[in-house]
């Protein structure tokens, strides 16, 4: 679990890595949280099942040998995880943005929104229900993911009195790797919420191959 920023910082941030340590706990599995950049290499990685970017930020300086070492691990057949800002990271690194979906345009709507749930059958989508209601920052992207992702969350428009597709969570094969993206996550709140909690240890289950 990453938290590493090189631009905006999200206040969230340490009660998202409280909850990932509880969630660990609770789902029987190991989390190691770390704003170390350096354990993201190919012997660190070997160790892992899973690699999250949680409210991550900016133009992170990983060199290219890390970057390759991220591909491979994915591409391989391990998994990884992006959250809120993870899409607002790495704008200049291209196959980062294949890893993670999509990247980040504006938070148009900081408020209460409704959240369908587009496929309650993915193992990622942690058995919602079909739609669910939240305040939040609600992210657009550069470009909709929609056709190279399996969307697992979007944005019902009208609650937030606009028109157009919003996927908001996401999932896809990455070569022989999984990869998860969910854009909630920008309030501390956000983390405390069991729908959230549920799709994130859902995401880590998934994205493991478990
Ligand atoms: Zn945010």
């Amino acid at each position: 679990m990453l938290t590493a920023t090189a631009g905006f910082r999200h206040d969230s941030i340490p009660t998202a890595r409280q909850v990932m340590a509880v969630l660990a706990a609770s789902a029987g599995f190991s989390v190691n949280a770390t704003e170390d950049l350096s354990l993201i290499n190919a012997d660190t990685l070997r160790n892992y099942d899973v690699v999250m970017f949680a409210l991550t930020s900016g133009e992170l300086p990983f060199s290219a040998a890390q970057k390759s070492a991220l591909v491979d691990f994915v591409s391989s057949g391990h998994g990884f995880i992006g959250v809120h800002s993870a899409t607002d990271t790495l704008y200049q690194w291209a196959d980062y943005g294949r890893l993670v979906g999509a990247y980040f345009k504006e938070h148009r709507w900081t408020q209460q929104g409704s959240v369908v749930v587009e496929n309650p059958s993915h193992p990622a989508s942690g058995g919602l229900a079909e739609r669910f209601s939240i305040t939040e920052e609600f992210y657009t992207f550069q470009d909709n993911p929609r056709g190279r992702v399996d969307v697992l969350l979007r944005l019902d428009p009208a609650s937030v009195g606009a028109t157009g597709d919003y996927p908001l969570a996401w999932a896809h094969a990455f070569g022989a790797g999984r990869a998860y993206y969910n854009a909630l996550g920008h309030f501390p709140e956000t983390w405390r919420d069991a729908r959230f909690e549920r799709q994130l240890a859902s995401a880590v289950a998934w994205t493991s191959g478990r």
